[in-house]
């Protein structure tokens, strides 16, 4: 069974460019009847906030990246890591080493001036023969693997195809501090040991952890699992995304009226391609996801871009489920508006030409609140010459039943008995009545007014 995780740090506010490394794992589970988990690797005591966990779980859970396992936080798993820890030192995987930090940083002076690659020179490693220094007094030892020595770690990449690295390059890795701590690598080892993860699937900024981790995987008597490194997520300047230089938390497109299947959408083709499929629903996603088309090179984020895609979704989606979230966004204006069938009717007319439900909400917002026609419009467009028409219009209004086709029939008659043409009677009736000299249709938009309104707004 596939069994993949996601696996943040809470230590900033989580991004587009974070949340995609969630996105294809939790879609690998999905596409392939797998088990998502989510991992908070929280050691970081200093940089983890809980501010940035909830923004993580609300990202998530607002994308539907639904999860099935967790979330396991790591600092609730110390107890396990020094377990193996322990373990390991006694089958000889893992040593005690005595070197002090100034021992350290004298063999990393050293081994500089003669152009070596800094290591560790295995001085506490214990061979067969060997004898190892008298332990010091008071030195609190660091718990170090036991990297294989000589021969190489191999792995297929699902993105990057085959890597090998010699094991020459890695050296003995500290696995627990001075304080008994374990280190991050180890950590996910445990983690990715014990969840029984199948496919790793994150970002490229750890393929150079993993053949370390590959290797502590092996000496656990432990196949790897299979990893894909995923490309780094640019922004609109070509620096890696992140929240130094911008990046927004997940939730605001939330806020500033994105949809959830429109960011997946976006998300999902930012380092991924079905062919040239530009557009799809989550469903599709789920069906075509694998990784096999996973891309090679870095995607570039751009905002336009996602307005765009998020154009096309609210096309897409029904009316009376963009309701509820434009509701939402009228009462952040202060309006409170049932998400009914008159409201799914207003979404419907207005859409095409929104690409945010924020958007959608600017324009709603006439039909529940007072508008305030520019003077500009006011003087250019609701004339003298006009102003007879305008009143038996507005008389005709007070008579008939209120629906489109008798709103179109009172206009026609009204632009006929005083020789106008239609956009001299319609541009006024606009400005009065939405506050705007353009809009759809004028009898739809009308239509969709108490009528009491309307006759109020044309008084002026
Ligand atoms: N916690 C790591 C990060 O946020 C991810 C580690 C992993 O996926 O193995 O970058």
């Amino acid at each position: 069974q596939v069994r993949t995780r996601f696996a943040p740090s809470p230590t900033g506010f989580i991004h587009l460019g974070n949340i995609r490394s969630a996105l294809y794992p939790w879609a690998f589970a999905r596409a392939n009847n797998g088990v998502f988990i989510l991992r908070i690797e929280d050691t970081d005591q200093e940089r983890s906030t809980q501010a940035a966990v909830d923004v993580i779980l609300e990202g998530m859970k607002w994308l539907g990246l639904d999860h099935d396992e967790g979330p396991y936080y790591q600092m609730q798993r110390m107890d396990r890591y020094k377990e193996v820890i322990a373990q390991m030192l006694e089958q000889g995987l893992a040593y005690r080493c005595y070197m002090t930090q100034a021992e350290l940083d004298a063999l990393r002076e050293r081994q500089m001036a003669a152009k070596q690659k800094p290591r560790y020179d295995g001085t506490w490693r214990p061979e067969p023969g060997k004898v190892l220094p008298p332990v010091p007094d008071g030195v609190q030892p660091v718990i170090r693997f036991k990297n294989p020595i000589g021969g190489s770690v191999v792995w297929d990449d699902k993105v990057k195809g085959r890597i090998e690295i010699s094991n020459d390059e890695l050296d003995d890795l500290v696995i627990a501090r001075q304080d008994g701590t374990p280190t991050y690598n180890f950590c996910v080892v445990v983690d990715d040991m014990d969840m029984g993860i199948t496919h790793v699937i994150r970002g490229d900024d750890h393929v150079n952890n993993t053949p370390r981790q590959i290797n502590i995987f092996r000496a656990l008597g432990k196949e790897p699992p299979v990893y894909a490194h995923l490309p780094t997520v640019l922004n609109e300047q070509g620096e890696k995304m992140s929240k130094r230089n911008g990046a927004k938390p997940v939730t605001q497109y939330r806020d500033e009226g994105f949809l959830a299947d429109a960011v997946v959408n976006y998300l999902a083709r930012l380092g991924w391609s079905h062919g040239d499929d530009e557009i799809f629903t989550r469903e599709q996603f789920l069906q075509w996801f694998d990784l096999d088309h996973l891309g090679k090179s870095a995607g570039q984020f751009d905002e336009a871009k996602l307005r765009w895609v998020n154009a096309q979704h609210l096309k897409m989606t029904d009316d009376a489920r963009l309701a509820p979230l434009v509701a939402e966004q009228l009462g952040k204006r202060g309006l409170q508006v049932q998400p009914d069938e008159r409201l799914a009717r207003m979404v419907g007319l207005f859409k095409d030409r929104c690409s945010t439900t924020v958007e959608i909400a600017e324009w709603l917002a006439m039909y529940f609140a007072p508008v305030q026609p520019a003077e500009a419009d006011l003087a250019q467009h609701v004339t003298d010459a006009v102003r007879p028409a305008l009143a038996a219009l507005r008389e005709k209004f007070a008579t008939i039943e209120w629906n489109k086709a008798a709103i179109q029939q009172a206009i026609k008659e009204t632009i006929a008995a005083h020789g106008l043409k239609m956009p001299q009677l319609a541009i006024p009736v606009r400005v009065l009545v939405c506050g705007r000299a353009q809009t759809p249709s004028i009898d739809a938009v009308l239509e969709l007014f108490d009528k009491k309104i309307v006759l109020e707004r044309l008084q002026r």
